[in-house]
């Protein structure tokens, strides 16, 4: 495709997603598409010659749109908000349209500077001290695999260079919360710690964060049983209820052992961005390492998770490479973010925050946030009024979980309820929230802050909510 061409077509491709986001409110939430309709409807062998832009444009609107659960919809209340703000889009076009290959600072200093930068101001908006370096990852699920990864490297003094875990005396052990995310034991897997030693400590009851005293006995137990603690992963905004474990304690705790201390604040870091917000995150300083995902709530597009250390070189004496195709007279004096991580290649991601950040500046982005904790206090309240009606788990942030529970209906019959109003309000199209299992027993998770978010959104969907449990009951 020649530039001239490339002008006309996405000029075009600007308009239809200006388009669809202006419209995509009107949409239902949720795809109602079945398992291989979206295959389908596309044709099983490649084109061999060229075909029209408008096709393709058309396609967009006839296959892939009707294909997607509609995240940046105002009545998106599942998972969690995965914003993709329009600011942050026109970064990410011109990441794709520049093409600049990330390999070494050589190959593209402006990646690497950028990213530096951009990482930079995003540690100042949170409040975190000058001694935390950044690096943009693909999501949290990676740089919680490094940090165990790095871990797993320092407190055996360096085994992947030698025999490896294989050769290791005592088995290392990891730690973290029963509610911790599913890819903190996949992180544990893969890095070759092992399921058995995996440590899922306890939460306390109401709050559900790490109960402290539990991990205690639980690092005490292994070093007496002759094994190495190695890691603790501490989650700051847990994925079913958004709890904190208290950081401050369990850096506290995990340094009189020896071991590596990682935050996941994966969701809930955007929230440091709010000062007010910053005690829920007391002590994170203690840490050696954390992420967030600004792809979350903030508005970032997807693939945009900040990880941060305290010493780059933990992460450099492990994932260090020195290719002679790679080396230029710059090495030794700058960032070179591929000894950072397990990629070689990458992307010009630091352009999709640069763009959020520079486009709609700190305020506006921390006035939606407090819109959004606004609502779900506001949501929290008519949940607590209402008859029958529960809030199962303390709402910390922006996520309300709840539980509808008509006189006489428990057991089996209240588990079948649950999820039978929560799908029937998915399949509404009105708004889409995920059912989960707390302690075993199914609770809906409300979690509002979809950037096109407004009070009357969330309204429409408690009054939504309510009509079908009625109708279910
Ligand atoms: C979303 C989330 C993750 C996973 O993040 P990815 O970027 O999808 O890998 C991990 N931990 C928590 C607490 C999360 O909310």
């Amino acid at each position: 495709m020649e530039p001239e061409e490339f002008r006309q077509a996405a000029h075009a491709l600007v308009d239809w997603v200006a388009d669809f986001r202006l419209r995509v409110g009107e949409l239902p939430v949720r795809s109602r598409v079945v398992p291989g309709e979206v295959a389908s409807a596309l044709p099983a062998a490649p084109p061999e010659a060229p075909e029209d832009f408008t096709a393709f444009l058309a396609d967009l609107d006839r296959v892939i749109v009707p294909g997607i659960t509609h995240v940046q919809h105002p009545g998106h209340f599942a998972w969690f908000p995965a914003n993709a703000s329009l600011a942050s889009v026109l970064g990410d076009i011109a990441a794709a349209g520049l093409g600049a290959l990330g390999l070494s600072w050589q190959s593209a200093p402006a990646l690497t500077e950028l990213e530096q930068v951009v990482c930079d101001w995003a540690r100042q908006l949170c409040g975190l001290s000058d001694r935390w370096q950044g690096t943009i990852t693909d999501g949290a699920s990676t740089a919680t695999l490094v940090a165990l990864l790095a871990a797993r490297e320092k407190v055996t003094g360096g085994s992947g260079r030698a025999g490896g875990l294989q050769a290791e005396d005592r088995p290392l052990t990891v730690y973290c919360s029963a509610d911790a995310h599913s890819s903190v034991p996949k992180a544990a897997l893969l890095a070759g710690y092992g399921s058995d030693n995996l440590r899922l400590v306890p939460v306390t009851r109401p709050g559900r964060a790490m109960d402290v005293q539990a991990l205690e006995a639980a690092l005490a137990a292994d070093v007496a049983g002759g094994r190495r603690p190695a890691a603790v992963v501490a989650t700051a905004g847990t994925t079913a209820t958004t709890a904190f474990d208290p950081l401050a304690e369990v850096c506290e705790v995990a340094s009189r052992y020896g071991a590596w201390v990682h935050v996941d604040a994966a969701m809930a870091g955007s929230a440091m961005l709010l000062p007010e917000q910053r005690p829920l995150f007391e002590g994170i300083e203690g840490a050696w390492s954390l992420c967030w995902n600004p792809h979350k709530w903030l508005g970032s597009v997807l693939e945009t998770s900040l990880f941060y250390v305290k010493h780059p070189e933990d992460l450099v004496n492990v994932m260090a490479t020195d290719p002679s195709y790679l080396r230029s007279a710059r090495d030794g004096s700058v960032v070179q973010y591929r000894d950072w991580g397990l990629p070689l290649g990458r992307r010009f991601r630091a352009l999709r925050l640069w763009g959020l950040l520079r486009l709609e500046g700190a305020e506006a982005i921390r006035a939606r946030l407090r819109r959004d904790l606004a609502n779900a206090r506001r949501l929290e309240g008519l949940v607590r009024e209402a008859a029958d009606w529960e809030v199962v788990a303390p709402v910390s942030l922006q996520t309300v979980c709840v539980r509808h529970v008509p006189a006489g209906l428990a057991g089996p019959a209240l588990e079948q309820h649950t999820q039978a109003w929560c799908e029937a309000v998915n399949l509404s199209g009105v708004g889409h929230v995920t059912a989960a299992l707390l302690d075993g027993s199914w609770m809906v998770r409300v979690s509002i802050g979809a950037e096109p978010t407004q009070w009357e959104h969330v309204e429409r969907l408690w009054r939504r909510m309510q009509e079908e449990a009625a109708r279910e009951a």
